[in-house]
């Protein structure tokens, strides 16, 4: 198959896949508490359907999803409810926010599921509900609600080509390879329900050529699978190649335009992850309620891939590979391009978490003393989105930020490419961070200051209309009262016409 090359990248970035990618996948022990903040996907944060002091089995729903962009959060185990409070949160602002925490109660009982014997009997609608039900979103770190790009995103436009990610570019993070190594079948079937919901003509599983036993893997599951229009293609490793839109160029040439969608273009990507969650929902009848991390880094005593239950808090994990080393300086969740440090281990693992990297000193990318730019370009030659790094850096840091709108800022991935390629060591990613948050900020103020608008609008155009038509009334009242003859004068009138009418008939006789 043909490939193309896209822009920038780092082709020499040291991978450091061997600390975790030969450990099988073990599953962790459920902790004594799960933490579940009501925001773990893009969108609107769901809402409790619990209260404290519930009793709840593993597999239930604990929070809905509000409003169209938002996803359900099920129980990883049986307890009881014990608070929903604020709670720290895995986000770079280091923020507190709301979350149901529970106590487990050791029994692990269930909901028992209901498997599905053959999904091509449901409808395309059916399945959407059952994704959406079970609360799953972008397992590859963007957490972007799946129903939503399978349905609103997809149906309505045609798509040829569905794409599946499992080219885990960032250093250190192995837990993808370690699902396509050891459950291939699960995710071939997870990608024939994609290819039957969206009724594409070919379904491309890309994996990056320095793991070739994992590309074995998936080509003994696909043959197994006899559907030729399933294909494995390896890539070569150049870090972001898991980006979305690298990926698209890497197979097939395509460029998603600025401000677009792959499904624009026909296409749609998914991590492989999440394939594997949408077959278990689907086929086992299972909503997302666990996950498989990668846990390492020279701060670990035992690096391991393991599959853990949402709401892990990480000390459970940390204690699980037998505890920190003397080298452990920082934690970090993802991996060290894309990842962002942590306050502490009492966060949980959310749905978004693919990586915990207990950072040595040396792993940890600290930032080094920054020097002014020197307007060599080496960031604009590193940057795989094709972006204009050091003009962002400009207009960010002088808060001209409709100017670094203009450049395209919000095409950033965040890879961090530039900061590396630095050699001024500027923290070019922090200031993006920062500029596409302030401008969320504005944007969001200025919608709520359009409403606020507009609902004054509205209503000083009402209070003029209802004095308008009180005034018209008022007129009209007057002007019936003008035209109408007064009782005397109708009086009047009779009389005449009765005094008339009694001459005529004495007249006649
Ligand atoms: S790499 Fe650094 S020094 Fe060079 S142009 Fe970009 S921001 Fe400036
Ligand atoms: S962090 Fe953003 S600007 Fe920097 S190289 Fe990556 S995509 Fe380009």
């Amino acid at each position: 198959m043909k490939l193309w090359r896209f822009n920038g990248g780092l082709p020499s970035l040291a991978e450091h896949k061997n600390e975790s990618v030969n450990l099988p996948i073990e599953v962790a022990t459920v902790p004594h508490q799960l933490i579940y903040p009501l925001r773990q996907h893009i969108g609107n944060a769901a809402a409790s359907l619990v209260n404290v002091g519930d009793s709840v089995l593993r597999g239930q729903k604990i929070a809905d999803a509000q409003g169209l962009i938002s996803a359900p959060i099920h129980a990883g185990s049986s307890g009881t409810v014990t608070s929903i409070a604020d709670h720290l949160i895995p986000h770079p602002s280091g923020f507190s926010a709301p979350s149901i925490t529970i106590e487990t109660d050791g029994l692990d009982n269930e909901i028992v599921p209901t498997p599905c014997t053959n999904f091509r009997e449901l409808s395309i609608s059916a399945l959407v509900d059952i994704i959406r039900e079970a609360g799953i979103v972008g397992l590859g770190g963007a957490a972007f609600p799946t129903a939503i790009k399978l349905d609103n995103q997809s149906r309505s436009r045609h798509i040829e080509t569905l794409i599946l990610n499992g080219a885990e570019c960032e250093p250190y993070i192995s837990c993808d390879d370690r699902l396509l190594k050891e459950r291939a079948d699960r995710v071939i079937e997870g990608v024939e329900i994609l290819l039957h919901m969206l009724g594409a003509k070919q379904a491309i599983l890309a994996i990056e050529d320095n793991v070739p036993d994992t590309f074995t893997a998936i080509q003994t599951a696909v043959e197994n699978n006899h559907n030729s229009a399933i294909t494995g293609v390896q890539i070569p490793t150049i870090y972001p190649t898991g980006g979305e839109k690298q990926l698209i160029k890497t197979l097939t040439g395509k460029e998603v335009p600025s401000g677009c969608i792959p499904a624009d273009i026909g296409i749609v990507s998914i991590n492989v992850g999440t394939v594997h969650a949408i077959q278990q929902a689907v086929i086992e009848g299972k909503p997302l309620t666990s996950r498989i991390i990668t846990v390492t880094g020279e701060g670990v005593t035992k690096p391991h891939n393991l599959e853990v239950r949402i709401g892990t808090p990480i000390q459970h994990l940390i204690t699980f590979c037998d505890g920190y080393t003397k080298h452990a300086e920082r934690l970090i969740m993802g991996g060290p391009m894309m990842g962002f440090a942590l306050l502490n281990d009492e966060i949980p693992v959310v749905k978004a978490t693919n990586c915990i990297l207990v950072a040595s000193q040396h792993e940890a990318i600290t930032s080094k003393q920054a020097m002014p730019c020197i307007r060599c370009g080496l960031c604009a030659s590193a940057c795989p989105a094709t972006l204009l790094p050091q003009q962002l850096y400009w207009h960010s840091q002088s808060e001209q930020l409709e100017k670094a709108e203009k450049l395209n800022l919000f095409d950033c991935i965040e890879c961090g490419c530039c900061d590396v390629v630095c050699p001024s060591h500027i923290p070019l990613v922090q200031h993006f961070r920062y500029a596409k948050s302030a401008l969320k900020v504005q944007k969001h103020e200025k919608h709520l200051s359009d409403i606020a608008r507009e609902r004054f609008e509205s209503r000083e155009t009402r209070l003029a209309r209802d004095k308008a038509e009180r005034a018209e009334r008022s007129r009209k009242k007057k002007a019936a009262l003008k035209s109408k003859p007064a009782k005397e004068e109708i009086d009047a009138a009779i009389t005449r016409s009765k005094q008339k009418k009694q001459s005529n008939e004495i007249g006649e006789n």
